[in-house]
Formats: C-alpha cells, structure tokens, sequence
C-alpha cells in the first residue's frame, strides 16, 4: 500500500486531534488553523562555478503565527515539494506550540541535491536564496535553521549574505538559528535535537522498567540529528546494535563502537564499510529485535507495508513524519510506544530559541545552561503529553496534538478575532 505524503500525514494527524476537540475548539477556527497562511515560490539563477547559470526552485511556507514568527529549518533535497514543505511548516506550528516557545510554525526547500554539489555551489545557492526569500526572512517574519540537506556553515552564510546586503557586520537580531558559535550561535544547538531524543528515550525506558544498560538501539540516519542522537544514547549506556545512512546499513549485535565509528565517518562520510560491523539491508534493519527504533532521517519509512513487522518496544521519531499515520494505528494496537515527532525531536527549535533570545539580548549562554534548560523542557513537556494520554487513553500523539492545538487557539483567542 502507497504512503501518503508529508502532507496528508500532517492533516491526518491535525483531523485526528481536531476530532478530540469537538466542542472544545470553534470548528472555524480548527480549519482556519490548518490551513497555511503563506506559500511562496521562489526561482533563483544564480551563476555557478562551471560559469552557467542554473536555475533552482525554492519554497517558503509560513504555516501560522499566532504564537509568534515562523520557525523552521530549511531543506535542500532534489525531491522536496511545495506541499512537503507546507506539511513540514504545519508540523513546526504544532512542535513550537508544544514545547512552549514563542514561535509559529514555518519551513523553507531547496530543490537541488547537495551531495553532488561543489563547497562554492552550495554556498552560492544559500546566499542566492538569502536574497530571493530576503523579504520574507526576518526576527518578525520568519527565521530558518538547519534541517535535512543544510547546516551549520550554511546558517552562517545566509547571516552573512543579509547583513552584508545592508553593508553591517551583524544583522540587528536573530534572522536565522542553527549557526556556528563564533558568529552569533548557541553551544548546544547542534546537539539540542539528538540530545532531546534521547531524553524522551530514557523517560520511556524507564516507563516501560527497561535498564537503559541493558538497552538496545536502532537509528535510521547519522546526519545531524542521528549522529547527535548515537552519541547520547552511547552515553547513557544504550548498546547502539545497527545504525544506517543514505548509502547503507551496519549491525553490530553486541553494540558499535561509537568513537571508532565517528572516526570512520570522518574519513569516509558513511557509515558504510565501518570495519567493526558487519552489512545489513537497510530495511531488513528497521525489523531488527530493539528496544527502540529511532528513525532519524527520512519521511514515511514506517508504513502499512513493515508496520507488523517492526520489532521495537519504543519508537523515538527523531525525523519529522517518519510513520505514516496507518502504521500508527497497527503500531497502536500492537502496543507499540511511538513518541511523536512534534515532542520527540522538538530540541532543536527549543534550542533555536535559546539562541533567539541570547542574539536579541547580545548575551552569551554556557553550553551546560542550554543543556540543563533543554532537558527541563522536553522532561516537563515529555509528563504533560503522558499525562493527557493516559487520561484519554489516547495515543502520545494524539495528545501531543491536542496540547499544541489548545495552545493555538489560546494564542489566536488572546490576539482576538478581528479583522
Ligand atoms: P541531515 O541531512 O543532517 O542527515 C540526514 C541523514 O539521513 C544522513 O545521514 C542521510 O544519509 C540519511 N538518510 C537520508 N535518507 C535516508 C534513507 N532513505 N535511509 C537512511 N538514511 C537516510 O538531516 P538532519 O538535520 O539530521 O534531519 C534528519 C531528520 O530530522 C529530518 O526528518 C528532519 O526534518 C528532522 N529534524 C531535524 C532537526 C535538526 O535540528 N536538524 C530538528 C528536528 C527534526
């Protein structure tokens, strides 16, 4: 059976909370809610360095902002659309309400692969983009951060390309998250939504009266959030048995050493070929017998097609849309825990926030503080969507929806309704 789209996730998801609501929540304002404020459509030609111009498409959707400015990430894939983005975006509006920042819910794509690109290309096709989206990019509007495709160096690029375009050495306020520390970013962001991951791994191991030593792991992606994640989990004691990438798959029953895997990604940019483990089919790899399954890359790799089959207690959505809403309902009734991507992996824009205010308040904030704040947050959020969960005896997702549709409608209620 075909999945649907990040999209029709994203509203499956909205009309499953918004039921829940009936009567709660004006029907109304429930669809006005769901429905993206903006969509905009850039194309950018920017010359590269074989000396022609290419063309590329991007795409900036600011789903709402009753809470405050959208927040999301910008995504540079060849496959991203329009409505991924959107279903991204809307996403974002859920996950800041959630975790209680101050922030409305936005996303951006690029379409292009940066894995064929040159240093230069891509640097050259963030900043193209910093000036098409220019006017729709600010600490009101919408600020962007790092998501699949894109990262540290490219936020520090697109702060240069604004301040720069108005001859200043800083921007006036935070544009953009996610950048390095030595031009405005936070210690801690890289890590925030692995690290965030994994304190939610722990609580739910914990409910479920599993030793996090004797604990088993396994994580689809080791780009930023996978990698984050890996090295969290080997900290507190979790054996990481199987780990895979875009190119492949590797197991280890016994656990993989983490350190020397980080150091053959180093070299050789994949996990693939890693000397202390064996090859595995990168799907066969998400059935393996775990503890927790986290995937950490891609949407809808959980599906009605492997749902039966996944053989994890726990399911820690470190991606964004990673199940498609029928595997949810199979994983429900096999008693599987799937924590939701909107808690989950909602770290990294808590995160992004810290960074906001420390930029807006030209302060600087220790890497333990930042640590200490995000997992006060996440453990406080982490209680509450239990707590509504097993009031209703609804899924955590459910939950965490309604809570962050309750905060919506709170925020729009407080704005008033006019004009
Ligand atoms: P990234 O580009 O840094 O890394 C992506 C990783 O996934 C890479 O290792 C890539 O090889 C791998 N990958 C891609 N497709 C795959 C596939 N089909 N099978 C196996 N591996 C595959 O991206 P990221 O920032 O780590 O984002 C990963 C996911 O987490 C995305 O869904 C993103 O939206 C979500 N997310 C990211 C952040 C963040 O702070 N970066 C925050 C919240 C959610």
């Amino acid at each position: 059976m075909a999945a649907g789209t990040i999209l029709s996730n994203a509203q499956t998801n909205f009309a499953h909370a918004a039921k829940l609501l009936d009567g709660e929540i004006d029907k109304a304002i429930l669809e006005k809610i769901q429905l993206p404020k903006e969509r905009i459509e850039l194309t950018m030609g920017p010359q590269m360095d074989d000396g022609k111009v290419h063309l590329y498409k991007a795409f900036i959707v600011r789903h709402n902002d009753a809470l405050g400015p959208a927040k999301g990430g910008i995504r540079m894939t060849p496959g991203v659309t329009l409505d991924d983005v959107t279903g991204l975006a809307m996403e974002m509006t859920w996950k800041c309400a959630l975790i209680g920042v101050p922030f409305g819910g936005g996303k951006s794509g690029i379409v292009a692969d940066p894995r064929t690109m040159s240093h230069f290309n891509k640097e050259t096709l963030i900043r193209s983009f910093a000036r098409s989206g220019r006017r729709h990019i600010g600490p009101q509007i919408y600020v962007p951060a790092p998501d699949m495709g894109t990262n540290e160096m490219d936020m520090g690029y697109l702060k240069d390309a604004i301040s720069y375009s108005e001859g200043m050495a800083t921007t006036q306020g935070c544009y953009v998250t996610g950048k390095p520390v030595v031009v405005g970013g936070i210690p801690g962001r890289r890590e925030a939504t692995g690290r965030g991951v994994v304190g939610c791994v722990a609580a739910a191991l914990k409910d479920h009266g599993i030793d996090t030593r004797k604990a088993t792991a396994v994580v689809q992606g080791f780009g930023n959030v996978g990698a984050a994640t890996v090295v969290a989990l080997d900290l507190l004691g979790v054996k990481v048995i199987a780990i895979s990438d875009i190119n492949g798959a590797i197991h280890h029953p016994e656990g993989l050493n983490v350190g020397q895997l980080n150091e053959h990604v180093r070299n050789k940019n994949t996990v693939v070929g890693f000397a202390g483990a064996k090859a595995i089919d990168p799907k066969a790899m998400l059935e393996l017998s775990c503890d927790v399954l986290i995937p950490a890359a891609a949407a809808n790799q959980i599906t009605a097609d492997n749902a039966a089959r996944i053989n994890a207690k726990i399911i820690a959505e470190g991606a964004n849309s990673p199940t498609s809403p029928e595997a949810d309902h199979i994983l429900n009734q096999r008693g599987v825990l799937v924590i939701p991507d909107i808690l989950c992996n909602a770290g990294g824009v808590f995160v992004s926030y810290l960074e906001f205010t420390q930029e807006t308040q030209q302060e600087q904030m220790a890497e333990e503080e930042v640590n200490t704040r995000l997992q006060q947050r996440m453990m406080s959020r982490y209680a509450q969507v239990k707590a509504m969960a097993s009031e209703r005896k609804i899924p955590l997702r459910d939950a965490a929806m309604c809570l962050a549709l309750r905060s919506v409608n709170a925020a729009i209620m407080a704005k008033g309704l006019l004009p």
